[in-house]
């Protein structure tokens, strides 16, 4: 059976050159990085190589580099590590789970956080964040592109309220990475995080930029590796993983890669809608990263609608994959407006750089075949057709 994967926001395959960087730190070169010995000198060598390529790949210096097991302890490191009791923070109301949850403990800790709404195309209004500035905001954390309607965030705007008002910015761009350029200089942020496996490194690492000279507060406690946050010995597979991925995302980016890409999800959009009926696109009309599409089905679940094309081949997914497994609706689209019954009946769609012409093709032949069969079973939609 042909399989097609466009879930690449969920995760991404390991590109066949990442995987040769990393294959050798597993069986020859497998060093402690705070070794002093051969060993170790080179396991450091190559931690710092990678460290180099991720700082490129955000227009940052290398020492602004702090490794993390992913994007969730990024997140985390970068809130946590900015904020203390009694201090206000400002998030938006579609921030991946990473960044609300870490808010909401924030709250329980004693500190007091406000949640700025988006419109109708999922963008954070940044005079709302201005608006919502207290003389005890410390950070605002707003994420540069939504991973699931790849809607990008007016994140330079958001960064030069923060520096007028002397709060610290920072962006979770997991999901702006390796899509569309990221440069922190320009976005003004003094912290960033990144996720290696949303960029074809391995599951497990990311990274967190923190602007020189920024004091952050350790999450975990232990031995002086990364300057003491964390503490802990370094994946070093991951990170050369990581930092080989980082170099393979500046240059695609620097490639004719991004317009290919924005061009074959949007063939895939198009089609889709042209054959379905009573079916839209979630954050049409704002600008999103090139390979995410988030689309909505009248009379019928996301849920059922993912399985069934599951069973055909085609892996997608219904809102967040961290949250899939609850019937709940996502909650970004709740915030976008959409009713509780189209925020259910919506699928993401996101492609890769292993997606070709021919997987587009396979969605557009099955996703509509596969809608069309399960409104035939829908009584909602039969009871619809005869109103
Ligand atoms: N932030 C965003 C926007 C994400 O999409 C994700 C993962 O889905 C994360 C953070 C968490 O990253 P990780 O899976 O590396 O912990």
């Amino acid at each position: 059976m042909r399989r097609v994967y466009l879930d690449n926001n969920a995760t991404t395959p390991v590109l066949p050159e990442v995987f040769e960087a990393m294959r050798p730190f597993y069986l020859e070169q497998f060093g402690n990085a705070s070794s002093i010995h051969h060993y170790g000198q080179h396991a450091r060598g190559a931690v710092e190589k990678a460290r180099g390529s991720v700082a490129a790949l955000l227009n940052a210096r290398p020492a602004e580099i702090i490794f993390t097991s992913g994007g969730t302890e990024a997140d985390n490191l970068g809130i946590f590590g900015l904020v203390s009791r009694g201090d206000h923070v400002i998030a938006s109301t579609i921030e991946h789970s990473a960044v609300l949850n870490t808010c909401k403990r924030l709250e329980q800790m004693g500190c007091e956080a406000t949640y700025v709404p988006v419109n109708s195309r999922g963008e954070v209004n940044p005079g709302d964040v201005r608006a919502a500035l207290r003389p005890n905001t410390k950070l605002i954390s707003i994420m540069m592109a939504n991973n699931e309607t790849g809607v990008v965030q007016p994140v330079e705007e958001i960064g030069k309220i923060a520096r007028e008002a002397d709060v610290f910015f920072h962006t979770d761009a997991v999901q702006a990475a390796g899509k569309i350029p990221v440069d922190v200089q320009k976005i003004g942020c003094d912290a960033l995080s990144i996720s290696g496996h949303k960029i074809h490194g391995p599951q497990g690492t990311g990274a967190l930029f923190i602007k020189k000279g920024t004091l952050i507060q350790p999450l975990i406690y232990g031995g002086s590796h990364e300057r003491q946050r964390p503490a802990g010995t370094e994946n070093l597979p991951g990170i050369v993983g990581l930092g080989k991925a980082a170099e393979l995302a500046k240059l695609w980016l620097e490639s004719s890669g991004p317009s290919e890409m924005a061009a074959m999800r949007d063939r895939l959009q198009n089609q889709v809608m042209n054959a379905v009926e009573a079916a839209g696109v979630n954050g049409l009309g704002a600008s999103r990263v090139p390979n995410t599409t988030n689309l909505w089905f009248d009379y019928m679940e996301g849920e059922a609608l993912v399985i069934a094309l599951d069973l055909k081949g085609l892996a997608v997914s219904s809102g967040a994959a961290c949250s899939s497994g609850a019937i709940e609706p996502s909650h970004v689209l709740l915030a976008m407006g959409l009713p509780h019954q189209r925020a259910r009946a919506s699928i993401r769609i996101s492609l890769g750089k292993q997606t070709t012409e021919e997987d587009i093709d396979f969605g557009i032949t099955v996703i509509p075949e596969t809608v069309g069969r399960l409104r035939e079973i829908s009584p909602v939609y039969q009871k619809a057709k005869v109103v």
